[in-house]
């Protein structure tokens, strides 16, 4: 277990001075329902191709221009599934090359040291992935840290991230499938 003063001590930990860690709440069982769980409730199954960054026949790449660090972006499947033990062979078959193809397309951006792949699964419950290109240099934003950060950083100019976005569309088309930027 690492002490509270080695975390702060560490130049990725977020935090600094008089800070304390909560304790753990009770379970709660059951849990409050996610976000969408079924395709009529899901916010990713009412949207139509146009809004995203690029599309293909299984799978949907999405970004906002609102947002602390440019070039994030999450792959979700076209059809409603939640986890992985939900995929259908084939989409787990492409996901591993896909993973690759967006990781590419993010690091095509330049001065993008790592990308971090992300997938929590408490949140929405259309499946999804994220991918978060690491600045070259930014120490501070390795690993897991880097979406703590985002909560203190400033965000970007809209049009500074509506450039990233363009540029990654543009990348995963060169393959197949349709960039929407
Ligand atoms: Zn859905």
């Amino acid at each position: 277990m690492t002490s509270l003063d080695d975390l702060i001590a560490d130049s990725w930990f977020p935090f600094a001075g008089e800070i304390t860690v909560k304790p753990l709440d009770a379970k709660v069982i059951p849990e409050p329902e996610r976000r969408g769980v079924t395709p009529e409730r899901c916010g990713a199954c009412q949207r139509s191709d146009d809004t995203y960054v690029w599309t293909d026949e299984h799978w949907r790449l999405t970004g906002a221009e609102d947002t602390e660090l440019p070039g994030i972006v999450l792959l979700e499947t076209r059809t409603h599934h939640d986890s992985f033990t939900d995929l259908p062979a084939d989409l787990l078959t492409d996901l591993g090359p896909m993973i690759a193809r967006v990781e590419s397309a993010l690091l095509g951006l330049g001065n993008v040291a790592r990308v971090h792949v992300n997938r929590w699964g408490d949140g929405g419950a259309h499946f999804h992935l994220w991918f978060m290109p690491r600045p070259l240099g930014m120490l501070q934003l390795r690993g897991s840290m880097l979406p703590m950060w985002l909560d203190f950083m400033p965000p970007v100019d809209a049009a500074e991230a509506q450039v990233a976005l363009t540029q990654i569309a543009a990348a995963m088309a060169e393959q197949d499938g349709t960039a929407h930027l």
